[in-house]
């Protein structure tokens, strides 16, 4: 797998130990694009998956928002559209890395701030509009809007020129990144509370943050020009079938499980150039459609967590985002215990004929 001709570049993010966890080395980011991870089946190998970029727990919001997302949301300023997912089981980093905290701000925020930035500074007047809906249980919901129990979900419908639409969703407009940020705010609550009351779904919808940037083009006799940016938190991958039972999960599980399979479906076929993709297969696949592939740049975050204890969703989670695979012997510990004794005879020899030398 190289990063050359993508469509759909896959990266893989390892969050760092919590607190409360148990250190181990079971997982380790081994360069800049390969990950490295005990062999949940056989512990005596390792499988190594290989990404377009691989970020160890070491690294900050900054890095993978300046490298990777940067020169993506640059692209809707050129009327095209880009999307960013974050796939993992629950606990991984996906909201982490999307939404981030006041103290480590994620991608959403970083992406909206360039984007008011690149307002400022360009001759054009660009409209900014927002909309952030979630989809649960193959049900579209507005986020910007308060809703009852009573709310069913939105259609999605075709318009003319056979553009797919959600009909009924707002769009807001926002002037400021203060603007949108009480507005996201508001909406994240509205999610929150949505899933207080309904057994903590939000781990188990998609949220999906749209940016639209709207300018007319003095140049071309006025033409309008649209660029579309996705900012997508999944629902998490985890299989939920292993704890949970009751009709209402299963079919929750179900349909969480058929819309990432779909979308798993989706990012191969663009990345191997098939013929048919099949964005009418899931609800989240078809709205995104015009977004993804063609002249869309899209990218998979695939957050996994550190540590043994994880190893078969991490396992899991890595063979459906990356088709490149490859099974290692572990290094043997009086191996690398060889190399460090060659290491530091040379450099206390060094060190000695130096010594001495001066001395
Ligand atoms: P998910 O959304 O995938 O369920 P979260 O983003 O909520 O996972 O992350 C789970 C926990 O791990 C949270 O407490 C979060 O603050 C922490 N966490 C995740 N990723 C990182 C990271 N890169 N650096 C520091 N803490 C992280
Ligand atoms: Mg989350």
């Amino acid at each position: 797998m190289t990063s050359s001709g993508h469509k759909i570049k896959v990266v893989c993010r390892v969050r760092p130990f919590l607190k409360t966890e148990k250190t181990d080395d079971a997982v380790v980011a081994e360069s800049n694009n390969v990950l490295r991870v005990t062999n949940p089946r056989d512990s005596s190998k390792d499988v190594k998956f290989q990404f377009d970029a691989c970020y160890g727990p070491a690294i900050g919001q900054e890095p993978i928002y300046k490298n990777d997302v940067r020169p993506l949301v640059e692209t809707i300023f050129n009327g095209m559209s880009a999307t960013v997912f974050c796939y993992g089981v629950t606990g991984a980093g996906k909201t982490h890395t999307i939404q981030g905290s006041d103290t480590e701000p994620g991608i959403i925020p970083r992406a909206l701030e360039h984007i008011f930035m690149h307002q400022e500074r360009d001759a054009f007047d660009y409209d900014i509009r927002i909309s952030y809906f979630e989809i649960y249980k193959e049900a579209v919901f507005d986020l910007l809007k308060s809703r009852d129990s009573s709310t069913t979900g939105l259609p999605i419908r075709e318009d003319a020129n056979r553009r797919i639409f959600v009909a009924g969703l707002s769009k807001k407009q926002v002037t400021s990144f203060e603007q949108f940020d009480s507005l996201y705010q508001k909406a994240c609550r509205n999610r929150r509370t949505a899933s207080t009351k309904l057994n903590n779904h939000s781990s188990r919808s998609h949220a999906i943050l749209t940016v639209q940037v709207q300018w007319k083009d003095d140049i071309s006799e006025g033409k309008v020009w649209n660029g579309r940016l996705h900012l997508i938190d999944l629902a998490g991958s985890e299989d939920n079938r292993r704890t949970e039972n009751g009709r209402d999960r299963m079919a929750e599980s179900s349909a969480i499980n058929r819309s990432l399979f779909v979308l798993g479906q989706v990012v191969e076929a663009l990345n191997i150039g098939a013929a048919r993709i099949p964005y009418r297969d899931s609800k989240m696949t078809r709205i995104l459609q015009d977004s993804l592939g063609g002249d869309s740049l899209g990218m998979m975050i695939v957050n996994v967590s550190p540590g043994e204890a994880f190893l078969q969703d991490t396992h899991n989670t890595l063979s459906f985002a990356t088709k490149s695979r490859e099974v290692v012997n572990k290094p043997v510990a009086h191996e690398v215990v060889e190399q460090r004794w060659t290491v530091v005879d040379r450099l206390q020899h060094h060190r000695g004929a130096g010594a001495h030398s001066r001395s």
